[in-house]
């Protein structure tokens, strides 16, 4: 009788248990929760994990399937909790809706799928009505400690494939867009607007209103904060080693930069304001990315 008390105990979940889900595949995660500052802006409304296409895709958090199909050529399954539901595509789904589901319970096995640029991965979101929460606070991941030795190959072949992807500029998705603005001005060869001669654009121009918040494109490290005429306020950030290449990217012509040389951010952490300090003729926001010290066309992994 004491099991089944605790049972339905844990039946009414609320978020504050809800550390206490499933992981629902079982490799890491590899792109955080980003939502959008407005729901019409482009973000990241989930967090996706990494698993090999065809295997188990498994329930969070225990409820009830509302939703089994496909969407826009993608298996989609939409499990509800009380007033929250998660959702998990691209899975060929082997539940029913209405079928009751426990935390664990295989709801069916992970597509192959474009989402994710690095490969196979599970989109994971949570929602409360019409709002997108943090999937990721549902469960502890462990992080690649916890892979069986098939998913450690998968990560390998992942960092291989990046690798390859990043050589040839195309990572669509590795970093995140620092301010939701349209590039204004490309990379390469520009005649510059304020100096009257052809010179080489080292990045993108991002419109952006003074003021603006500007995100860290991924997690890393700040390694530069410096002043001079041309970039006015400057801010570099490794990202370290990825697939093989080591990422910087630069950010230029801010008001100001609220993180310091050694410090340690997150991905979309806010990390300045817009402005229009040194060589610019209003404010926005210039980016660039180095990859083992070269400057390459940001565009392509935005
Ligand atoms: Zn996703
Ligand atoms: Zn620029």
């Amino acid at each position: 009788m004491v099991g089944l008390c605790c049972v339905l105990l844990g039946g009414v979940a609320t978020p504050a248990h809800a550390a206490s889900g499933v992981p629902p595949v079982t490799g890491p995660i590899v792109r955080e929760f980003d939502p959008p500052d407005q729901p019409w802006l482009a973000g990241h409304r989930g967090i996706d994990l990494l698993a090999a296409a065809g295997s188990p895709v498994v329930a969070v958090l225990p409820g009830r399937v509302t939703f089994a199909g496909r969407i826009a050529g993608a298996g989609v399954v939409v499990v509800l909790h009380g007033d929250t539901r998660t959702t998990y595509e691209p899975v060929t789904s082997a539940v029913r809706v209405g079928d009751q589901v426990v935390g664990g319970q295989r709801l069916g096995v992970l597509e192959a799928g474009h989402h994710c640029a690095s490969g196979p991965c599970l989109h994971l979101g949570w929602l409360r009505g019409q709002t997108y929460l943090d999937p990721s606070t549902l469960f502890t991941t462990g992080g690649l400690r916890l892979l069986p030795g098939g998913s450690a190959e998968v990560a390998e072949r992942l960092a291989e494939q990046r690798g390859t992807q990043l050589g040839s500029g195309l990572a669509p998705g590795l970093l995140l867009r620092p301010v939701p603005g349209a590039i204004g001005s490309e990379f390469g060869m520009r005649f510059h607007p304020i100096l009257h001669r052809w010179r080489m654009h080292a990045g993108v121009d991002l419109h952006a209103d003074c003021g603006d918040a500007i995100r860290a494109a991924a997690a890393g490290v700040v390694i530069g904060r410096s002043f001079d005429s041309a970039s006015g306020n400057r801010l570099s950030v490794d990202h370290g080693v990825v697939g093989g290449h080591r990422v910087v990217t630069i950010y230029m012509h801010a008001s100001e930069y609220s993180v310091r040389v050694g410090e340690r951010v997150r991905r979309g952490q806010v990390i300045g304001r817009v402005g229009d300090t040194g060589w610019a003729t209003g404010c926005h926001l210039h980016l660039g990315v180095t990859l083992d010290g070269k400057a390459v066309d940001p565009a392509g992994f935005l």
